[in-house]
């Protein structure tokens, strides 16, 4: 299997997760630019469910057993090591996310292989698979070209189109043999967050602050400009550790994924742990300081200055206009 790209489908509560056609998607067009194929893995209990989704791939790798149904990363890296090494395959691409975390790493020292976090792109230049991964919260773009074609990827999530990679036609299986995988460890239980006073996910507006904000007393600025517009307030996840809202109000990759039909970020860099939480929304409208905030990268309307000002005297505009 040479030029062969295996991905690491992902999925929670009986559905695939959307990085997987993500990374299916990318997967397909790098392997058919080198002649290549592209295989899936699926683990877990009662995951054959799932197989007809994965049409785009040429094969899926396959382990259904209650052991796996909440494997730790030492057990799926194992898993992956042994198709690594017995099909030959060239290039692992895992989610940038909490379940494939910790994956990539254990894989990387394992097999001795190089592993690019936090990648936004993947494309071909000659014979060559360069990786844009992203550095330092989004700031600094580097270009890495993968030193022979092999190598282990974790792509952050929302960095390629997820319908490019879905497509429902039935593919060979293949049942991965599990009689020499040790499982040392696993998780016990999936915690459901607590329900907070407010669903975000819920709302149609949501004016989310970020440390750019200051202070506590300066939330009463975004629960001003709700006032007049509605919605709820949220934040990026400093607001939070600070202990100025609850947990229940985090936006990003260990908050919650949101898609209102507008979303103001005030004072958000717009690191890649927080716009993957909301980058989905229908308007985002960012007031940001800093000229090269990367929150600009994903906003549909950007405002250049400072929040403290801008957002009373927007708040007092909007009342102003409703009468
Ligand atoms: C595993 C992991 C999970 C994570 N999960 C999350 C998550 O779920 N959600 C999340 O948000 N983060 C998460 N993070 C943290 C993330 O990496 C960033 O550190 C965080 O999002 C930064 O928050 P921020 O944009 O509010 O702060 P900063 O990055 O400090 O940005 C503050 C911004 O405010 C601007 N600013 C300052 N003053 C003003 C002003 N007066 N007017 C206008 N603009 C101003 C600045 O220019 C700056 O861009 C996670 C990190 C890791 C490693």
């Amino acid at each position: 299997m040479n030029n062969s790209i295996l991905i690491l489908i992902e999925h929670l509560k009986d559905a695939i997760a959307d990085i997987s056609f993500e990374m299916l998607g990318i997967g397909r067009k790098i392997a058919d630019s080198f002649n290549g194929s592209l295989h899936a893995v699926v683990l877990g209990k009662d995951i054959n469910k799932f197989l007809p989704e994965l049409g785009i791939a040429d094969s899926i790798f396959v382990a259904d057993d209650e052991k796996l149904e909440m494997a730790s990363p030492e057990t799926i890296a194992d898993i992956i090591k042994s198709i690594i090494e017995i099909k030959g395959i060239s290039i692992t691409i895992l989610g940038g996310t909490n379940t494939a975390a910790g994956v990539g790493p254990i894989l990387s020292s394992k097999l001795k292989l190089p592993y690019l976090n936090f990648c936004k792109n993947i494309r071909v230049e000659g014979d060559n698979i360069i990786v844009t991964n992203q550095l330092f919260g989004g700031k600094i773009l580097s270009d890495v070209k993968l030193d022979g074609m092999k190598g282990i990827i974790s792509v952050n999530p929302g960095s390629f189109p997820s319908d490019a990679g879905k497509a429902s036609k039935v593919v060979p299986v293949v049942e991965i043999d599990l009689s020499q995988i040790k499982i040392k460890n696993y998780f016990k239980k999936y915690i459901e967050p607590e329900a907070g006073d407010v669903d975000i996910t819920k709302e149609n507006v949501l004016v989310s602050v970020g440390r750019g904000i200051e202070n506590a007393d300066n939330l009463s600025l975004a629960e001003d400009l709700i006032g007049v517009l509605g919605g709820a307030i949220s934040a990026s996840r400093p607001v939070i550790d600070q202990g100025w809202l609850p947990l229940s109000r985090q936006v990003g990759k260990s908050g919650m994924t949101v898609k209102p039909k507008l979303y103001f970020a005030l004072g958000i860099s717009g690191a890649p742990e927080h716009v993957e939480g909301m980058k989905d929304s229908d308007c985002i409208v960012a007031i940001n300081k800093d000229p090269a905030a990367p929150i600009f990268n994903v906003a549909h309307y950007g405002v250049c200055g400072d929040l403290l000002e801008i957002v009373p005297s927007l708040t007092e505009k909007l009342k102003a206009k409703k009468g």
